[in-house]
């Protein structure tokens, strides 16, 4: 049984910047297919993409319950990532589990580099690595072990400092930063929208759709909607940051709000004014600190708020007041921007658990579910999505053996205890990162 959910506000930069779609209708009355996918983000579309095609005789329903690839599959701030910052290792144990980690993410990201290959997806694509940057002196160490750490895996990087530093961000903010080859940076709502265009004629997709139910079937499974119903053989649940509100894995994995501003282009005597810099990304060395992007339109975005929000999305004067925090941090870093520049606000739901797992599971006969990125998800739902479809399909693969090999979720403790831990964790983490929002 899911509960209702909030809708998604309407301001996220990279949607708004984007021609309008007309969306698929919803479901009505009584349908039947092979498999039914409630979840339209990267996981649920890979998931079908990839599943018709494997089976072209089958037939596949996606239900959505807003509009398809605009959840935080749109809203994200764009990193596609290989490496993740790690606060080096004290053990071979350590180094092997990183390397694991690290092999899991590189899978993810080769596997939407091939996809945007091989069909031309416009999704500005910019391999230009990432910065893992601090404004701490006292927080270069951490950077120095981790540098250590990508040394030993042969993993090209940098650490860039002061003056080098400042003329490539184009802010004199930071102190210091890695820099790692690996990264890419995209416009997540780009990719979202190609990966509903890529979806082939074996697929619906069905929008405005959010299902109530699901129950075992004599055919597999029954899915109830508002107003409709489908009969599947298989279900494949990717709802990711949602899975809690449909009693899914929560006693593993729980829903985290984040909220990000963006400029609109900065004109050009405004872009002179800071160097004319390339594009960059940057994460913050701490938790919790401030995600920031240049584009290669000119927009900086930053995302500098992360909390457990019991109502999941956020929306007017709640959204306001996050977009308060972004202004400082956008004036942090460039003194001779104001508030003014942001031209949009929004917010998104992202699925976290304790130890970092992912969900790559059969809950039951013909009932799967695939999620939890822990901020990782560009790569990794798509991965999973892909994978998943080769499970459904009765196929093994080393792709499956290798997720199947990762640390899974920890059981976490039961609500209220649970939303308590989290909120001093993150004020713990908030008040270290008080510089580097
Ligand atoms: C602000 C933000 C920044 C992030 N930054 C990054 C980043 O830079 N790099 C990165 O790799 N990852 C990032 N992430 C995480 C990444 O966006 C997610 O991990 C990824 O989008 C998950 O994809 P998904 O398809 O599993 O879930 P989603 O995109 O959340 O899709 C799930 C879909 O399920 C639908 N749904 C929910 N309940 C129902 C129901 N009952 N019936 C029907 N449909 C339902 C929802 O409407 C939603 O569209 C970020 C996330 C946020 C929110």
């Amino acid at each position: 049984m899911f509960k209702p959910l909030p809708r998604n506000d309407n301001g996220c930069g990279w949607l708004t910047s984007l021609p309008s779609r007309q969306p698929n209708p919803a479901l009505h009355a009584e349908h039947s297919a092979d498999l039914v996918i409630i979840g339209a983000g990267y996981t649920g579309l890979s998931a079908a993409r990839h599943f018709a095609a494997l089976n072209p005789n089958k037939k596949v329903i996606v239900l959505e319950a807003q509009l398809a690839a605009e959840g935080a599959s749109a809203r994200n701030s764009g990193y596609l990532v290989d490496s993740t910052l790690n606060d080096g290792h004290m053990s071979d144990t350590g180094l092997q589990q990183y390397r694991d980690k690290y092999a899991l993410n590189k899978a993810g990201l080769d596997c939407v580099a091939d996809l945007v290959t091989k069909h031309n997806i416009d999704c500005d694509w910019d391999a230009c690595g990432k910065f893992h940057a601090t404004a701490v002196p006292a927080h270069e160490a951490k950077l120095q072990r981790f540098s250590k750490l990508l040394g030993e895996l042969d993993l090209a990087h940098e650490i860039v400092s002061d003056n080098a530093l400042h003329y490539r961000l184009g802010s004199n903010y930071y102190c210091s930063a890695l820099w790692t080859q690996g990264g890419v940076m995209l416009q997540p709502a780009k990719l979202g929208r190609a990966y509903i265009d890529l979806l082939p004629e074996n697929v619906e997709l069905y929008e405005n759709s959010p299902v109530l139910q699901w129950q075992p079937a004599p055919t597999g499974v029954q899915v109830s909607t508002t107003m409709g119903r489908v009969q599947a053989g298989q279900l494949l649940i990717a709802v990711n940051g949602f899975m809690a509100a449909g009693k899914i894995e929560r006693e593993r994995a729980f829903p985290l709000t984040l909220t990000a501003s963006m400029t609109r282009p900065l004109t050009d005597q405004e872009f002179a004014s800071i160097g004319s810099p390339k594009p960059w990304g940057v994460l913050s060395a701490q938790a919790m600190g401030a995600t920031v992007r240049l584009t290669a339109d000119r927009r900086i975005m930053v995302r500098n708020t992360v909390e457990v929000w019991p109502k999941m999305n956020m929306a007017g004067r709640q959204l306001m007041r996050r977009q308060a925090m972004h202004i400082r941090g956008l004036q942090r870093r460039f003194p001779s921007f104001d508030g003014s520049l942001f031209d949009s606000l929004w917010s998104g739901i992202t699925c976290i658990s304790g130890n970092n797992g992912q969900i790559f599971t059969r809950l039951q006969d013909n009932v799967y579910a695939a999620g939890c990125y822990n901020g990782g998800g560009i790569g990794l739902a798509t991965l999973f999505g892909e994978q998943m479809a080769h499970m459904m399909s009765g196929q093994m693969t080393d792709t499956i053996a290798m997720i199947e090999a990762r640390p899974k979720p920890t059981r976490l403790p039961p609500q209220p205890f649970l939303g308590w831990g989290v909120r001093l964790r993150l004020m713990r983490d908030r008040v270290l990162a008080r510089k580097e929002n």
